[in-house]
């Protein structure tokens, strides 16, 4: 009988931590953080060996150059200095110590330069790169995402709080390059959701490979002008598709360089600089946000 008692008084002990643990439980599963950011995966591009004695055509081939590809004397580093259209975008290039190790600051001009040459084209926004910065970006920072740090320091926070002010200086959008490896490599870009230009549209990339980089901005920057992503499902051809092509022994040509041959899936987003028709309609409709004024030329800040 005595057992029996002792048994009832674990019995309801247990039940008790359990009845107090419930809330806790139930409440962590509905505060989950909402994310914050949209994520650009980084494409896995898988080379095949190259059989000998075969030029690239022999093999698949897909054609990325921009098809809206007008660049100023025949080099997208000239429109640093050439505004393409009467008003723009005002721009500040940051890139962090490992960007500027691994690809440089022209490399990174270019990839932004040739970025916008759809969007000038097709919607008149011409992105100008006001200032370029360089950082150092704290090389103990494990992540990226601040919606995968879990509150741990993030390379997005620690950028965006040390150039958030450059929104108050007319600044439209920041594009962030950062080269340093995190636990979660495999992002390529972010962009904050809810974007509003000039406000806090900091926008954060990791480079991968040419064909994809001015591509990889292009989406990004899109995010700051309201566009959102196509998951794997929706069917279009659009720089916000996240439906992969089949590169199938396939080289990569654009503007005149040759890459692969992969033998990958690669999100469309990489490989198109059009928009389907709900994006075309939501950039057609933002183009009031972040109207720039006259562009000086700040010369990059020394490391
Ligand atoms: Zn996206
Ligand atoms: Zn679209």
């Amino acid at each position: 009988m005595e057992m029996k008692k002792n048994k009832y008084i674990v019995l309801a002990i247990v039940l008790s931590f359990l009845i107090l643990a419930l809330p806790n439980i139930s409440k962590s599963v509905v505060s989950s953080p909402s994310h914050r950011y949209h994520v650009s995966y980084a494409p896995i591009l898988t080379v095949v060996s190259m059989p000998e004695n075969v030029t690239p055509q022999f093999l698949g081939c897909r054609h990325t150059t921009n098809p809206d590809k007008n660049w100023v004397n025949g080099d997208p580093l000239e429109e640093l200095t050439v505004n393409e259209l009467s008003w723009g975008y005002n721009v500040v290039l940051a890139l962090d110590e490992d960007a500027v190790a691994k690809w440089g600051i022209d490399y990174s001009v270019r990839a932004v330069e040739r970025a916008d040459e759809s969007l000038v084209a097709q919607y008149y926004k011409d992105l100008r790169i006001r200032e370029i910065v360089t950082y150092t970006s704290d090389n103990s920072i494990e992540w990226m995402n601040p919606d995968y740090a879990g509150g741990q320091p993030s390379l997005y926070d620690e950028a965006y709080n040390l150039f958030k002010n450059k929104f108050n200086e007319g600044t439209s959008i920041i594009i962030v390059v950062t080269g340093q490896e995190t636990q979660d490599s495999y992002i390529a870009g972010l962009a904050p959701d809810f974007s509003i230009v000039g406000s806090n549209t900091m926008i954060m990339v990791r480079f991968q490979v040419y064909f994809v980089d001015d591509n990889l901005v292009q989406h990004e920057v899109s995010h700051c002008f309201g566009c959102l992503d196509h998951d794997e499902t929706v069917d279009v051809w659009c720089v916000m598709a996240y439906k992969e092509e089949l590169l199938y022994i396939d080289w990569v040509e654009e503007d005149g360089n040759w890459f692969g041959p992969y033998n990958s899936y690669v999100s469309r987003s990489y490989l198109f600089y059009h928009y389907c028709e709900s994006c075309d309609v939501i950039l057609k409709g933002s183009s009031g946000h972040g109207f720039g004024g006259n562009p000086m030329r700040l010369w990059p800040v020394p490391l």
